[in-house]
């Protein structure tokens, strides 16, 4: 598919609703898996003939199997508080990047076969049957959506567009239309361990020169550990903080902390990545087989604690889902029952004074954090109520002297997604990419204009690429984005040449 021409849309002052315009978006599609991938996952290689009768069959299991969906479908009544929430809508004015728009694409087909109103009287209460032309509306819209869960936040019901996305990619992954980019990402952690497909003897090559460079820059010793018996953490990270900027600086500032902390670690090359993609498909038998290769290296490796790197879902399936897939974790140190996101491993150690930090070291940064939506809505940090948004912020202030936070209703729970998660974040994808990233760029343009930011920290990956992609879009440096601990690597204080 040729990526379709488009204007990067112009930063206003926020929020501003936007003119509507029907069909805005309804080109933008990513590219079908190839039968090879489907097949290396289970699901059917191509479109299967009797699509339309297996579709409505997988929808009857999982309204079945979870009664979430069931509610979601039947409970909308279509207040519109969730209209203009949604930073695609907001970015494109395509209406049906509405979430309540969005939703009622599958609603529509709910109501036509599950319900009685639906079978006998389909007009009067707007059931529709399940065409071609639908499922190709399907996999655009449902495909532009990156169950960041933003809209869930103002609907007075707690109507999870997210959940409802996830089952219908679910649905046409077993009719065999499943998204390229996703589902090729899952085929490579399954062969390889990670979703760059880069093996142990390159990734070991990788670490080691990364140690050298860590050497030359600090003088110290500072390992990056790779499948060490006995060591006390096993770090999970994704695989783009092994070589992507501005991800390895996180690498590096988490090997930072473990040294000075003098922690014993390591990584793994069979659980060589954080990320699951499962999550974004709604396969929850993907997510579990990419999560137990922790699991395993965890038990192989005989460590007490796992901790989480820098990766927004990452954080939201080891916080949220691990324990019923892969749990439980009795074999972890009684004092760390649970996976631990690497903040608050750091956030700890600030507390505990273990760490040297030099604030003046990033005086040239002036810095604001963007929420990772799977964080900031699905998940927690430090058994506290917000550690999720707090321990970052405090990780920040403890390593820098100017920070400024976006606008309110731009940032915590109210985040906006960077426009590039739930497995959106390919190359196809880039025009509904850009305008997705609408919202936090006139935020961030705020807080650049009125403080003088120069540095967009997260904790996440994919918001790192995505932001290092878009940012010159909106006439930002690509470098102004970075990871939390990035900062956490500037700071702290160790070797002889700092
Ligand atoms: S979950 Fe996020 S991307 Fe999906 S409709 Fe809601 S606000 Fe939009
Ligand atoms: S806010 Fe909730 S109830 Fe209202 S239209 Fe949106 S999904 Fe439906």
């Amino acid at each position: 598919m040729a990526v379709a021409e488009f204007e990067t849309p112009r930063l206003k002052e926020y929020p501003v609703i936007p003119i509507l315009q029907a069909g805005a978006m309804a080109h933008s599609r990513p590219f079908v898996a190839a039968a090879p991938i489907q097949k290396a996952l289970g699901f059917p290689g191509e479109l299967v003939e009797n699509w339309q009768e297996k579709a409505i069959a997988r929808m009857g299991e999982l309204l079945a199997k979870y009664r979430s969906l069931k509610v979601y479908l039947d409970a909308c009544v279509h207040c519109g508080a969730c209209a203009d929430k949604c930073h695609y809508f907001l970015g494109t004015g395509d209406p049906k990047n509405m979430p309540v728009a969005r939703q009622d694409l599958m609603r529509k087909i709910y109501r036509r076969y599950f319900t009685l109103a639906g079978k006998y009287f389909p007009k009067l209460v707007g059931a529709e049957d399940l065409t071609r032309e639908v499922l190709d509306e399907w996999y655009s819209y449902f495909n532009q959506c990156s169950e960041c869960r933003r809209c869930s936040v103002f609907c007075p019901y707690g109507i999870d567009t997210a959940e409802i996305t996830m089952a219908a990619r679910d649905i046409m992954d077993a009719i065999g239309m499943g998204q390229k980019y996703s589902n090729e990402i899952i085929g490579k952690v399954h062969k390889i361990g990670n979703n760059l497909g880069l093996p142990g003897p390159a990734l070991e090559d990788t670490l080691a020169g990364l140690e050298e460079d860590i050497k030359d820059a600090t003088g110290a010793d500072v390992r990056l550990p790779l499948d060490v018996q006995g060591a006390e953490v096993l770090l999970v990270t994704p695989s783009a903080d092994f070589f992507s900027e501005p991800h390895v600086e996180s690498l590096i500032g988490y090997a930072k902390v473990f040294h000075q902390a003098g922690i014993s670690w390591t990584l793994s090359s069979h659980a060589s990545e954080a990320g699951n993609f499962g999550l974004f498909i709604g396969s929850y038998e993907q997510m579990r087989k990419i999560s137990m290769r922790v699991r395993e290296a965890a038990l192989e490796l005989g460590v007490k604690r796992i901790a989480v790197g820098e990766c927004g879902h990452a954080w939201r399936v080891a916080y949220s889902f691990w324990n019923t897939l892969i749990g439980p974790f009795d074999f972890l140190d009684r004092n760390y029952p649970a996976p631990q996101h690497i903040c608050e491993v750091t956030y700890d150690l600030i507390r505990r004074g273990a760490l040297t930090l030099d604030k003046e070291a990033n005086d040239q940064r002036i810095v604001t954090f963007h929420d990772s939506c799977n964080v900031a809505r699905g998940s927690r940090m430090g058994n506290m109520p917000r550690g999720q948004c707090i321990i970052p912020r405090e990780i920040i202030k403890a390593c820098v002297n100017h920070f400024h936070d976006m606008a309110p209703e731009t940032i915590h729970e109210n985040t906006f997604c960077c426009g590039g998660g739930g497995g959106l974040l390919s190359d196809d994808l880039i025009e509904l990419r850009v305008k997705g990233a609408l919202p936090r760029m006139e935020a961030l343009k705020q807080v650049v204009d009125e403080h003088g930011v120069n540095f967009m920290a997260t904790i996440c990956a994919i918001c790192k690429a995505q932001f290092s992609k878009v940012l010159p879009y909106y006439k930002f440096d690509m470098d102004m984005v970075g990871g939390v601990h990035q900062l956490v690597s500037g700071a702290i204080r160790l070797g002889t040449k700092q």
